[in-house]
């Protein structure tokens, strides 16, 4: 049984780290004001740094924040813990075993993406937000999107990869038709009988565990329906398996009014993505703790360096027009400009770089303008979460709340420049079909008329200057080297092949 201390401001009975066993997470609430409040909470995992709530993980794709190397993820992000979605991994299973379940080892998933040894690291089915599945769920199985088409993942299979991967904490497998309007009655009936079962699954597995077998806390889901229909799960969640869950899983934050009282010391882990500050600050209002939050990385794509700080600054009584919440990087107007993303800012895009800097990085579509615009995005989180808590602290979160709302734009801005490549999970599965290219190519060939000014050009000795004969011999030397080499590197070509292979595959999927 794991020990879990709910503590109510004034008590300090939590028990020592170091006398629990290696598995154990804690939880303790530091200040709370009731139900569907803003509470401060501290997250401990042994070997890991504690996380103060309300606070974010990391949201990874395959295992990465995107644009950030594992290198830059503990030099320039301030982040305590990172999601990891299974779907990623999953490839051509059950026909060939995925990489990541061949590493031997501790901890393999930890060492297969290079996280560091101090990074709470939470594994889930499905990436946040994820892509709906046009394969529907069955009692044993829910779709998921892998990086080679939608798969279906069993539960079985998904209590047995979280045994053998050893993440910290493991998120229940919830049957939920994700990208559906409307759920009929009878459907959310087996949601909840699903989700029953799938987490009766997990907490078997876990209890088969060996007694040196590195152990991992289970965050049960609450699903995005009400309270009377999940009745079934919820009174077993309560009644049976409470003692055996650390955490919960909330898919519709407003539903928390919902969660049953006997849960209230569980620490929250919302996969509701906020699309906007304002957002996050609504769910923090309702006593949410933990978020992942894709809209930074929607950002960063977008090329928008967020800009925004709670508490807000003091308005100005002399405009009556809102602030921004973010910068457009694309926009011309920053070509000379010598400043920082954010004034103020202490991330090291603002502290080694200019906005004109950043502005050229992107118009040459330079990886590493993207890289710093994320920089920067989460360090522009992490101080709003360190402002929520000291809002939180002070008891003035709701008049907090109510200024930013008046001093920001209530949405971030819209895209105008275009993004890095994107990638089939960044489809919505309708969009998949479209026979139009997601990516425009970057390099194409010119045209009959540009390559006959391009020869007159050089005939006459001007730039790109060489005498076309010449650059004929050049050319045609390079391509016998390259048949030469196809000849003799017969595996080389086969692996060029393949990928090229995978590459249309994934331009059709
Ligand atoms: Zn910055």
């Amino acid at each position: 049984m794991e020990i879990l201390s709910s503590l109510l401001p004034g008590s300090n009975a939590a028990p020592k780290l170091d006398q629990l066993p290696p598995e154990m997470l804690e939880f303790t609430l530091l200040k709370t004001t009731g139900a569907l409040a803003p509470r401060l909470g501290r997250l401990a995992f042994p070997k890991r740094k504690n996380m103060l709530t309300p606070g974010f993980i990391g949201n990874t794709s395959r295992g990465v924040v995107p644009h950030i190397s594992q290198d830059n993820f503990s030099k320039t992000l301030d982040i305590n813990g990172v999601y990891v979605a299974l779907e990623d991994y999953m490839e051509k299973l059950p026909q060939k075993t995925p990489p990541v379940l061949q590493q031997d080892g501790p901890e393999p998933l930890r060492n297969f993406i290079a996280l560091p040894e101090e990074t709470l690291l939470v594994l889930g089915p499905r990436r946040n937000p994820p892509i709906p599945s046009p394969l529907h769920s069955t009692n044993k199985e829910v779709g998921v999107l892998t990086s080679v088409g939608f798969k279906a993942l069993s539960s079985d299979y998904y209590a047995a990869a979280a045994r053998k991967l050893q993440p910290d904490i493991v998120v229940g497998l919830a049957d939920i038709p994700f990208g559906k309007e409307t759920i009929g009655i009878k459907r959310k009936d087996k949601m909840s009988d699903r989700t029953e079962a799938w987490t009766r699954d997990i907490l078997a597995k876990k209890a088969q565990l060996d007694k040196d077998e590195p152990s991992w806390a289970i965050f049960a889901p609450i699903l995005p329906i009400d309270r009377d229909l999940q009745s079934w799960y919820l009174e077993h969640l309560v009644d049976d398996m409470a003692d055996n869950i650390s955490g919960v899983a909330i898919y519709d934050a407003y539903l928390l009014d919902d969660l049953s009282e006997e849960l209230h010391h569980l620490p929250r882990l919302s996969f509701h993505a906020p699309i906007s500050p304002q957002e996050i600050l609504r769910q923090v209002g309702l006593g949410m703790d933990i978020f992942t939050i894709p809209f930074v990385t929607d950002a960063t794509d977008a090329g928008i360096a967020l800009n925004f700080t709670f508490p807000a600054p003091p308005k100005d009584t002399t405009t009556s027009s809102r602030q921004d919440l973010g910068l457009d990087m694309w926009s011309d107007s920053h070509a000379t400009s010598l400043t920082p993303l954010s004034e103020g800012c202490k991330c090291y895009a603002c502290t080694k770089h200019h906005r004109a800097y950043i502005q050229h990085l992107l118009a040459a579509k330079e990886m590493l303008g993207w890289a710093l615009i994320q920089i920067h995005n989460h360090a522009i989180l992490s101080g709003f979460f360190a402002g929520i808590r000291a809002s939180i602290e002070a008891d003035t979160f709701d008049a907090d709340f109510a200024a930013f709302e008046r001093y920001y734009e209530s949405a971030l801005p819209e895209k105008t420049g275009q993004g890095p490549r994107v990638r089939g999970y960044q489809f919505r599965s309708e969009e998949h079909a479209k026979p139009e290219k997601k990516n425009q190519k970057v390099f194409t060939k010119y045209d009959e008329e540009k390559i006959a000014e391009l020869r007159l050009a050089a005939a006459h000795g001007q730039q790109p200057g060489k005498k076309p004969e010449m650059r004929d011999v050049i050319d045609d030397e390079a391509l016998v080297g390259l048949m030469g080499l196809n000849e003799l590197d017969v595996d080389g070509a086969r692996q060029v092949e393949s990928l090229s292979l995978m590459d249309d595959a994934e331009k059709k999927e």
